[in-house]
């Protein structure tokens, strides 16, 4: 729906005029919204190839507006950027992602890594490798049930700054993968130069795979080298039995997308936590 609501603005100028105003909206209310509560996350399953267990869950934040509804990031993370407010709204993130494993302890429930996604901006603020670990430390977290994602834009600028903090987050045990790996310009090669885990390779590849030839070759070298530089390889967007089953023939060790599960809230992703394993 939102994405035919974003076509159809396309066609009238008038549209236009209001997909902007609801921008500025956007942006107007965001610093009251981070304050009163109105971001919250759905979660993701990530699934292990082998034996198809569950091997951690993505958050994904959403914005609950009062008048617009549920927000997803794609309409929101680019002004939160472009305003600075990213930098709070990240920091909130994480909050929410140890609070999340703090009340899964409590209630017993079965822990797995939780991945937060961390913009570059985020990243290259001064007070980010502070205020991450100071918030793991304050609510008794272990480092090793956050990871982080980020995008190949963090690699292409203060390459000495982000080679030092990513250094520091890994020491403490905390995993670190590229996102959407393949829409961007870093080089595989470089990145093993980072303390960097794995690689999320990006959905446009996966759609396509079992149709693209070309797609099938760039998936299938892509798992080739990482794997030859220690890597591990996670598909994102799988959702077909056909997408499945190419890329566990070509070794990709990881699956997200919706042929395992959607994004969902923290109270629908409880009995996938407590069943900790998916059918093929
Ligand atoms: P991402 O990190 O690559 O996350 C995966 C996105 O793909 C999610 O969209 C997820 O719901 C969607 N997805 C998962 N499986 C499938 C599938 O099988 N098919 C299709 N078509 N889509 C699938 P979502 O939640 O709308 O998030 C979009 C992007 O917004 C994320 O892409 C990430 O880059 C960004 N984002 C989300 N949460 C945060 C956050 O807390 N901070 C920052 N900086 N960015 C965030
Ligand atoms: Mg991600
Ligand atoms: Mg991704
Ligand atoms: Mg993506």
């Amino acid at each position: 729906a939102k994405a035919a609501g974003r076509g159809t603005y396309r066609f009238f100028d008038e549209g236009l005029n209001r997909k902007s105003g609801y921008e500025l909206e956007l942006l107007r209310d965001m610093r009251h919204a981070i304050r009163v509560g109105e971001f919250f996350l759905h979660f993701q399953p990530r699934v292990e190839a082998y034996g198809y267990t569950l091997s951690a869950l993505e958050a994904l934040v959403r914005w609950q507006h009062p008048r617009f509804g549920l927000i997803y990031p794609n309409d929101f993370i680019s002004i939160a950027e472009k305003n600075e407010l990213i930098i709070p709204l990240g920091q909130l993130v994480i909050e929410l992602a140890c609070d999340q494993i703090v009340d899964w302890r409590r209630r017993g429930i079965p822990a797995v890594p939780i991945a937060v996604n961390i913009s570059a901006k985020q990243l290259k603020s001064g007070e980010f490798v502070g205020k991450f670990i100071s918030t793991l430390v304050a609510r008794d977290v272990p480092p090793q049930l956050i990871e982080i994602e980020l995008t190949e834009s963090c690699f292409v600028e203060d390459i000495d700054d982000i080679s030092g903090k990513l250094k520091e987050i890994a020491a403490l045990g905390i995993r670190i993968s590229i996102d959407d790996y393949g829409t961007g310009f870093a080089n595989i090669g470089h990145l093993k130069e980072f303390a960097v885990h794995s690689i999320k390779i990006d959905r446009s590849f996966v759609r396509e795979i079992n149709n693209t030839t070309n797609d099938a070759i760039i998936v299938d070298s892509i798992i080739t080298l990482a794997h030859k530089l220690g890597l591990f390889v996670v598909a994102e967007g799988v959702e077909t039995k056909d997408q499945l089953t190419h890329l566990k023939s070509v070794g990709c060790d990881q699956f997200q997308g919706y042929y395992f599960h959607r994004a969902v809230p923290a109270k629908d992703i409880e009995s996938v936590l407590k069943n900790g394993k998916f059918l093929p």
